[in-house]
C-alpha cells in the first residue's frame, strides 16, 4: 500500500483556525487544534439526553436464575 500522495495531503484546511492541515494531525494543523476540537466535542455534544438505562429489552430473561435441579 503505497499510495498514499505525501506532496498534496492537505487538501482540506483544519476546522480550527483555518491553516493547511497536516497529515500528522489531520484533519487539523496541529496536537492543539485537535486538542481545541476535542474539548468543543465533549463540553458540547457528548451529553446524552435522556438515560439509556431502561432501553435495555430482554435483558429479564437473562437475569432469571435457572431453577437448580434437585439431585
Ligand atoms: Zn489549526
Amino acid at each position: 500500500m503505497s499510495d498514499e500522495p505525501t506532496d498534496k495531503v492537505a487538501a482540506r484546511p483544519c476546522p480550527i483556525c483555518g491553516k493547511p492541515a497536516v497529515a500528522r494531525y489531520r484533519p487539523f494543523c496541529s496536537s492543539r487544534c485537535a486538542d481545541v476540537d476535542l474539548h468543543r466535542w465533549l463540553s458540547g455534544s457528548y451529553s446524552i439526553p435522556g438515560s439509556t438505562e431502561e432501553d435495555e429489552d430482554g435483558e429479564d430473561v437473562s437475569l432469571v436464575p435457572r431453577s437448580p435441579r434437585e439431585p
